[in-house]
């Protein structure tokens, strides 16, 4: 066989890169012996040819033309025949699966002349020209480039005329004028006739796959999903089957858990006498897939076997899409199904539990994102609130937002940092802009497995669907529902777990699973909390990484370790100069003279040793990283300009104050252009007697204090914006002298390790001279990453980052995750410069991207010691660090 075409018994679900998603998962079950129509993928490769050349690799359109031919000498019909000829659909299929985003053409191979095959052949005229309708329908909007709404318009001014909503009410003889009108809209669109050759029908529509690789709704999903440009799709040409051939047929899509929550049993919708993606789109009510039971016990039963079959060959929560033709079932895909966050972790647990997969794998079939969410909070029950409807909680999370009723609207007000529920009959994959700007997704029509749901629950957003009684009117800006008229912009909330839809905003309350990860309240009975016990007990055991606390306060320290934290990774002292104790730092910064510092120096050290006593005995027994002073000075004082104003008035009204004249004098002094390429972190250290001596007594004399107490206090003293081995020298000499004196005076053993942050690119570039006096490094890779690139850390995200990430210079913010090819080769370069010298050197990070799911992989390939994050970060980084060592 040839090279860029695969029939589907040639290939596994492991060639996903090659065939696709859908088409790796139509070869295995191919391979299973599941009744699936035959066909043939066209691979990814042939896509990138054309996507990169703009023609079909050499020898594709003849490699198509032989694996058609097998096709119909398989099925014992041709294309295009007079008397029961073979349909096929064409379908894109990438690596990814990006639901609605890429074209599919089905029914190609009907003709004036075949289509009266099918008539015959079927012995229903009705369903043979419906399905040649369907074919104009499809074919000439997205192969053709014909706009939708001209077939739509002609559809819906038929069914006028006859008085009926319901496609299903128009006879053979309504769908055969149909068909001679939506030719002559192809006519006049185009200038051109419909193709009756069959084989030129299934070539227009590969390339209308591959092209549709391109168009702009793919695009932007890919930029959210973060699926890289180039990989192209697949296209799969399958044998028709058909679920609109009458009431023993019909089309269905079905779960083989609860997608929402994960509980186990029967979930999905079944359509009778339709096509698959009558379903999907959410057009005609579905009914619930154990009804099917009733309706034709003997496929029911088929399908459920095959549900069993494929999860446990999946040993996953497996999404099916399947038609019955006749009474007869046909498997047309599957693939591991989307699931909440919820179901994500109740089906690891589960799949554990019976034996499908071990601890590990649970690991893997979860993340850190996950986990984050359903941190989220939920709805306070005991709140009052008013219920406006209830639909089916499709992507779960409590949420509040004023009402838009267009994608744009949305996209508008939430790019003014509105809170907006994208409200919509039903949602399309041209809605998907307004469901990223959205905090929530409610539409009046579709099930569990409509777009709205689908795309929901893959980013997160909540989401409740089919919530029949809101009635919207888009031209008016109104939704009627229960009696009430809501107008676009006012606030309604959503429960995206129970479906329930409430009037303006209700109050929420913390979600279990925060509580017991809090350890206020081990409610095991919860099935989902019991999931996530499961899954951090297992990631506690196959972390190697340690993930500490960044805290400032006792308090943060206290809420670090009850979510697990062994440490704090970095506190930030400066944070104990605010407040009152400006007024302290203001004078320090103006004393006159050595004698008028030192007092301001003596007045706050036993306010820092205070806060750190308390500090140190949360984490007693774990290290505590405190860092030196490192902001520039004047962060500490009035602004120049309002006090520089505010002087010139005193002055002019003859009230001249002496003491705001010497704070403007240092205001004016301290200012800098660049404050943070300025006077700060070591530097300030180094310029302002005294104030390294007053810290690192405040920490000493607290540790000696713990000592005393009974504690066990493990202080580790860090050193801020190093960039070369003699500042960080001359400081520890500092430290060292002081800890030396401590010692001597308390008659106390202090343990005590002094290291320095790694955030300057030159103390990264010299780590091997710089280890020669640190006992730790701490990776601070804000400022690395501000340094590195040069990149504002204050000010880039909003001014430029957006544009750059429009034009593709930059995925993703290297603030919020590592830039892995230029911050993390420093990193890794410095890491391994370090140990040269110091083999049993720890490593850390300290910077934003600890707590963050990709950087911390980076970090574990990296060999760092310890990751260091924000307190609520701290379940997703121990969750991470052991997903880390997995892959
Ligand atoms: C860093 O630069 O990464 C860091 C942790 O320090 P700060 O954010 O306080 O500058
Ligand atoms: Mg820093």
């Amino acid at each position: 066989m040839g090279h860029y075409v695969r029939a589907f018994t040639e290939g596994s679900k492991e060639q996903k890169d090659l065939l696709g998603g859908k088409g790796a998962n139509l070869a295995e079950m191919t391979r299973l012996g599941l009744p699936v129509p035959p066909g043939f993928t066209i691979t990814t490769e042939a896509c990138r040819f054309y996507l990169a050349t703009g023609t079909l690799p050499p020898g594709l359109e003849q490699e198509v033309e032989d694996h058609l031919a097998a096709l119909e000498l398989e099925m014992g019909r041709s294309l295009g025949d007079s008397d029961d000829p073979l349909l096929v659909s064409v379908r894109s299929g990438a690596r990814f699966s990006m639901p609605g985003m890429m074209e599919t053409v089905l029914d190609i191979g009907l003709n004036d002349e075949s289509v009266l095959g099918l008539a015959a052949a079927s012995g229903n005229e009705r369903f043979a020209f419906d399905s040649y309708r369907r074919l104009l329908q499809m074919f000439g909007a997205t192969v053709l480039g014909v706009d939708a709404d001209a077939f739509a318009v002609e559809l819906d001014k038929l069914k006028a005329e006859r008085g009926t909503y319901a496609d299903v009410e128009l006879d053979a003889a309504d769908l055969r004028g149909l068909v001679a009108t939506f030719k002559e809209v192809i006519r006049r669109h185009t200038g051109r006739d419909f193709p009756q050759d069959p084989r030129e029908q299934v070539h227009a529509a590969v390339l209308a796959v591959f092209s549709s690789w391109l168009t702009e709704r793919a695009v932007v999903y890919r930029r959210q999903e973060q699926i890289p440009d180039d990989l192209g799709t697949a296209v799969n040409v399958q044998a028709m089957v058909f679920g609109n051939r009458g009431s023993r047929s019909g089309s269905g899509v079905c779960f083989t858990r609860d997608p929402a929550s994960g509980a186990p049993g029967v979930y999905g919708d079944y359509l009778a006498d339709a096509q698959g993606e009558d379903v999907v789109a959410g057009i005609r009510n579905t009914v619930h897939l154990t009804e099917l039971e009733a309706i034709d016990k003997t496929s029911y039963d088929a399908l459920l076997e095959v549900m069993r079959l494929l999860e446990r060959h999946y040993r996953d929560l497996c999404d099916i899409e399947f038609t019955i033709e006749a009474g007869r079932l046909w498997i047309l895909q599957t693939r591991v199904g989307k699931r909440t966050a919820e179901a994500a972790f109740r089906i690891a647990h589960a799949m554990v539990g019976e034996g499908l997969i071990d601890p590990d794998e649970s690991l893997r079939r979860v993340t850190g994102g996950q986990l984050a969410q359903l941190l989220f909070p939920r709805f306070d029950r005991s709140a009052a609130r008013e219920l406006l409807t209830i639909g089916v909680g499709a992507s779960p999370g409590a949420t509040s937002g004023r009402i838009a009723l267009t994608s744009a609207r949305a996209a508008t007000w939430g790019a003014l940092g509105e809170d907006v529920v994208l409200v919509r009959r039903e949602t399309n994959p041209d809605d998907l802009p307004g469901m990223i700007a959205a905090r929530g997704v409610l539409t009046a029509r579709g099930g569990k497995t409509s777009h709205a749901a689908v795309v929901a629950r893959g980013m997160g957003r909540t989401c409740v669907c089919g919530a029949e009684q809101l009635d919207i009117d888009v031209e008016r800006g109104e939704v009627m529902v229960s009696g009430h008229t809501l107008q676009e912009g006012d606030v309604v909330s959503i429960d995206g777990t129970t479906g329930e839809v409430f009037l303006g905003a209700v109050p929420v309350t913390d979600s279990p699973v925060l509580r017991h990860l809090e350890g206020s309240s081990p409610d095991e009975a919860d099935e989902l909390v019991a999931a996530v016990a499961f899954v951090m007990e297992h990631a506690d055991r196959v972390r190697r990484l340690e993930v500490r606390a960044n805290a400032d306060t006792a308090e943060d320290a206290a809420r670090a370790r009850r979510f697990g934290a062994t440490g704090v990774g970095l506190c930030r002292t400066e944070h104990m100069f605010l407040g009152p104790r400006r007024e302290l730092v203001e004078r320090l910064i103006l004393a006159a003279d050595d004698a008028a510092r030192e007092a301001a120096l003596a007045e706050l050290q036993p306010l820092q040793r205070a806060d750190f006593v308390e500090l140190l005995r949360e984490m007693d027994g774990l290290p505590v990283t405190i860092r030196l002073i490192d902001p520039p000075l004047h962060e500490f004082l009035p602004d120049h300009t309002e006090l520089a104003v505010q002087v010139a008035l005193e002055d002019s009204l003859g009230k001249r104050d002496e003491r705001h004249h010497t704070l403007l004098e240092a205001v004016a002094r301290l200012r800098e252009q660049n404050p943070m390429l300025g006077l700060r972190g070591v530097r300030l250290g180094i310029v302002v007697p005294g104030l390294v001596a007053m810290q690192a007594r405040a920490v000493l004399e607290a540790a000696a204090d713990r000592v005393e107490a009974g504690g066990d206090p493990r202080p580790e003293i860090m050193i801020p914006l190093v960039a070369t081995a003699p500042e960080l020298a001359l400081v520890r000499a500092q430290v060292e002298e002081m800890a030396g004196s401590i010692r001597a005076d308390r008659g106390v053993e202090l343990p005590v390790r002094i290291g320095t942050m790694i955030e300057v690119p030159r103390a990264a570039l010299t780590a091997d001279e710089v280890a020669q006096h640190a006992d730790f490094f701490s990776f601070g890779t804000n400022d690395l990453t501000q340094l590195t690139w040069g990149f504002s850390r204050d000010d880039v995200e909003a001014a430029f980052f957006p544009t750059y990430r429009d034009r593709g210079i930059l995925a993703a913010s290297p603030f919020e995750s590592i830039d892995v090819e230029g911050v993390g080769a420093l990193v890794t370069s410095a890491a391994d410069l370090g140990r040269q010298v110091r083999p049993e050197l720890h490593l850390g990070v300290c910077g934003e991207h600890g707590g963050d799911p990709r950087s911390i992989h980076f970090f574990e390939r990296a060999g760092l010691d310890y990751v260091s994050c924000s307190p609520y970060r701290i379940p997703v980084a121990r969750l991470e660090a052991a997903r880390a060592r997995l892959v």
